[in-house]
């Protein structure tokens, strides 16, 4: 089997010939993946660099000490069942199963791991593709426990699928630290609106989730400093846009933003770029009462006014990916609602490094598959 493995921290990565496709794990399932997509934490994780702010960054081997290279990459994996390990009686998966894996997984046995929160675990995190097991920029792969691995309905195709556990799904989380705030509002007023910061490939899922969760009377705006990619927002099912051009002043573009809102105002805000420029005008933006959402990358700061933010009741949520359990939503979510994707492209193994060139310097739009 082929698989495309970093050798070491920070040098390039190399194409594999593996003479063994590797055994189903005793109680755990191999994959055989049909697609892995390329994501924006797989240039971090290839840099080998992750900003937590305050000039502070960390190595792969920071977050997980266990991590041994060579390291293969891949978080956004579907494929087939391929083998079933003995002992893996646990599950009713069967050979030739079309599935996605759950990458997001904790240390498995604190009381959050076995209570399917294993995005919340409190001890050692081991994401596979990321900081623990071998991912899915391999043709095979293996999963150590198959309640990870979820079988998908027939009616979502797997490139799509692919996307469920990390894009979609952050979306999804998103969206539902948002929903109570929007229905508070849509009970007392009949109307609300929802402002999404960002309209690339997080942005779009997450407008598309929305759509389907929250209730009738929202509004679901966009911003971006793109006007090509707020255009692509409105094709993708936005009621509205506003442009945040660097160039406006910040309280420029909040007074626009404010004025595309229910009543002169935003009562949620998920911000996917949280730099301090919008997370500001996020604060700025928002009515009394009001909630963010903001999405965990790397790097960026936050200032807020206690006073201000004590008085206007805001609340304001930590965003990183989802829990087990919202992915087994949002996979049938998917499978009942037409969900309209990002743009997907499909490249071959030999191209991931490329690829990841690309994206970090912007030359992506879409999201990009590895095909097998
Ligand atoms: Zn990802
Ligand atoms: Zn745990």
């Amino acid at each position: 089997m082929k698989r495309m493995e970093i050798p070491c921290s920070k040098e390039p990565m190399i194409l594999k010939d593996i003479d063994t496709i590797p055994e189903p794990p005793k109680g755990g399932v191999t994959i055989k993946a049909a697609f892995c997509g390329i994501c924006h934490s797989d240039v971090h994780m290839f840099d080998d660099e992750f900003d937590i702010g305050g000039g502070i960054f960390l190595k792969t081997q920071d977050i997980n000490p266990n991590v041994e290279y060579p390291i293969v990459l891949g978080h956004e994996i579907s494929g087939t069942v391929h083998a079933i390990g003995e002992e893996a009686d646990n599950t009713d998966l069967k050979v030739g199963d079309r599935v996605i894996v759950y990458p997001w997984l904790g240390c498995s046995d604190c009381g959050l791991c076995d209570g399917e929160q294993a995005n919340f675990c409190c001890g050692q995190s081991n994401y596979i593709g990321c900081s623990g097991p071998n991912g899915g920029y391999s043709e095979y792969m293996k999963v150590t426990n198959p309640k990870y691995v979820l079988k998908l309905p027939d009616n979502i195709p797997l490139d799509i699928a692919a996307m469920l556990p990390c894009s979609a799904l952050t979306g999804y989380n998103a969206v539902s630290k948002v929903k109570p705030t929007i229905e508070r509002f849509i009970n007392a007023k009949g109307k609300a609106t929802l402002l999404v910061i960002g309209a690339g490939g997080l942005g779009l899922w997450c407008l598309q989730t929305a759509k389907a969760v929250l209730p009738e009377g929202t509004r679901i705006i966009i911003s971006d400093i793109s006007q090509p990619k707020l255009e692509n927002a409105l094709a993708h099912g936005a009621d509205d846009t506003v442009l945040w051009d660097p160039s406006f002043s910040k309280e420029d573009i909040i007074n626009k933003t404010k004025e595309k809102g229910s009543d002169g105002s935003i009562q949620a805000v998920i911000d996917f770029v949280n730099s301090a420029a919008t997370s500001s005008r996020a604060m700025g933006v928002l009515s009394k009462g009001g909630t963010i959402a903001m999405v965990g990358l790397f790097g960026g700061s936050l200032e807020i006014s206690l006073p201000l933010f004590a008085f206007l009741l805001q609340q304001i949520h930590g965003v990183f990916v989802g829990s087990l359990d919202q992915l087994k939503e949002l996979v049938q979510l998917a499978s009942n609602t037409k969900l309209k994707p990002p743009e997907i492209s499909h490249v071959k193994l030999e191209e991931v490094p490329e690829m990841l060139a690309k994206l970090r310097r912007g030359e992506i739009t879409g999201r990009t598959l590895v095909k097998f």
